[in-house]
């Protein structure tokens, strides 16, 4: 029969399983499932000596053996398929989270989200203050238009490299 230890078959004697230091009996179930019974022998390979031991079960086992092996394959590959396809969400996720980060980041961003508008800084203050309100105002406006060019850039370049 098939010896485990040369890969090949071999001449095997029928031994007492206890003589390995198995508990004696030959007849055995499953307790969890009651339909697996076997009778169990001890084999010594008389080529290399190994000693093992085999199961004499219903034949139907093997048939159902291989279909939950095969089952359980295809069932491995698509969990881990789904795994792939959960971490590629979670990564543009992520990028998107990053781009936001970005954008909360500028000051633009900041300003209009504290008040809703964008302060004066002190050297527009002084220039409205001074009478010249329209240089103010000008200077707000390109302040306001960098800030938000800024942002669009930005959130372009974080959604170019997520692709
Ligand atoms: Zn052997």
């Amino acid at each position: 029969m098939w010896c485990p230890h040369c890969r090949e078959i071999t001449v095997c004697a029928a031994v007492d399983p206890a003589s390995f230091g198995n508990p004696s009996g030959q007849r055995w179930q499953r307790t969890d499932h009651t339909d697996i019974q076997w009778f169990r022998r001890g084999r010594v390979c008389q080529t290399c000596g190994h000693g093992f031991l085999t199961a004499e079960a219903n034949e139907q086992f093997i048939g159902e053996l291989v279909e939950l092996r095969d089952a359980l394959r295809e069932i491995k590959a698509n969990a881990e398929a789904y795994v792939a396809e959960s971490s590629a969400a979670a990564g543009a996720l992520s990028r998107l989270t990053a781009s936001l980060n970005v954008l909360r980041a500028l000051q633009v961003y900041q300003q209009t989200a504290h008040s809703g508008v964008i302060e004066l800084t002190d050297e527009e203050s002084q220039l409205a203050l001074s009478g010249n309100k329209l240089a103010a105002v000008q200077s707000l406006r390109k302040r306001t238009a960098l800030g938000l060019a800024e942002a669009v850039d930005l959130v372009n370049a974080h959604l170019k490299q997520s692709e």
